[in-house]
């Protein structure tokens, strides 16, 4: 293997590890703990796990952590009756409902009656407006999504100043394509962004010094669509059968977790390269302490302590 890995698990750590001490210097100094509230609908077995990690970092950072887990035939009006209660409470600075919610509740009605000021996700679209329009630091600035931020920080780790590079992101969607090409935007990157009907995939990928990959799709990015010497961040985490690793309890083969990049081959020409697991995953959940720490400051008016 050529490329360098970027360790997501360590940066992440260490961003935690700082999000605690101005988490206690906050305390110390005003006398406030940052709550983060997670709303959980239904029953789903991943959903659970991921809710279960958010609560645990939440507490290790020194943050109130208030979970609610709500039955999965839950009205939208009792879920949205809870944002609002949510919304009022002065101990919760960050709101995140768990998605995907069960069919008989709209995410998009959920994602607007979230307080923008308490949207640790950043998908309200008063904070995608305001990454968009550039408005990353300071009063109103935008609470950007927390993959995103975990993604450009990476490849910051990684490269330092990302002036001037071509970035190209694979994929579009609220959650990560758009948001992450805003932030490198915000990086002085030259963007462009692909999708399912972009031409000449593989020739745009051959021209990209950072290769972000947020499809969805196993080890779609191949090795040989990677820039030599470039900075590849994979935001994808895909399960797929694992023959090699023999059969489960239930005599299913094993599975395990692969991202968008075909890693093995890809990391022969890249310069510097996330894992799966271990690259962008562990980044989310410590951008979204990032973020609770950031509402809490701004929702009482108080410079965020460096
Ligand atoms: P979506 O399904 O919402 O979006 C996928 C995007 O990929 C779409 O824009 C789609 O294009 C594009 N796409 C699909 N097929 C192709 C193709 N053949 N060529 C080029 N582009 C294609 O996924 P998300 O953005 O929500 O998630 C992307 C990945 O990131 C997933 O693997 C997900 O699990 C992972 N993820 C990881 C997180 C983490 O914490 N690390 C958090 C969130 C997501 P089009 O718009 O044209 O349909």
């Amino acid at each position: 293997m050529a490329a360098t890995l970027i360790d997501g698990k360590k940066i992440a750590a260490e961003l935690r590890g700082a999000i605690g001490a101005r988490v206690s210097a906050l305390q110390a100094a005003h006398n406030l703990t940052p709550g983060l509230a997670v709303v959980l609908v239904g029953e789903d077995a991943a959903s659970q796990v991921y809710v279960r990690n958010k609560g645990i970092a939440t507490r290790e950072v020194g943050m109130q952590s208030f979970e609610y887990r709500l039955p999965a035939d839950t009205s939208q009006r009792v879920l949205l009756d809870k944002v609002n209660e949510l919304n009022d409470d002065s101990a919760v600075h960050g709101i995140l409902v768990q998605f995907p919610v069960p069919e008989q509740i709209s995410q998009q009605t959920v994602i607007d009656t979230i307080s923008p000021d308490k949207d640790v996700d950043g998908l309200h679209p008063i904070n995608a407006g305001r990454l968009a329009s550039g408005h990353l630091t300071g009063p109103g600035a935008a609470l950007a999504p927390c993959t995103p931020q975990g993604s450009v920080m990476l490849a910051r780790a990684a490269l330092g100043d990302l002036t001037g590079a071509h970035a190209l992101v694979v994929g579009r969607s609220n959650l990560v394509g758009k948001p992450v090409a805003q932030l490198l935007l915000a990086e002085n990157c030259t963007v462009s962004i692909a999708h399912s009907r972009t031409r000449d995939l593989a020739g745009l990928c051959r021209s990209a010094d950072v290769l972000v990959a947020a499809v969805g799709i196993p080890e779609m990015v191949k090795g040989d669509w990677v820039k030599p010497g470039s900075c590849v961040i994979d935001v994808g985490i895909n399960r797929v059968e694992a023959p090699e690793k023999g059969l489960d309890d239930a005599g299913r083969p094993k599975t395990k977790l692969v991202g968008d990049v075909a890693f093995d081959d890809a990391a022969q020409l890249a310069g510097h390269i996330t894992p799966v697991p271990g690259g962008v995953g562990p980044m989310t959940i410590a951008c979204l302490l990032q973020n609770t720490l950031t509402a809490a400051c701004r929702q009482h008016d108080i410079d965020e302590i460096a």
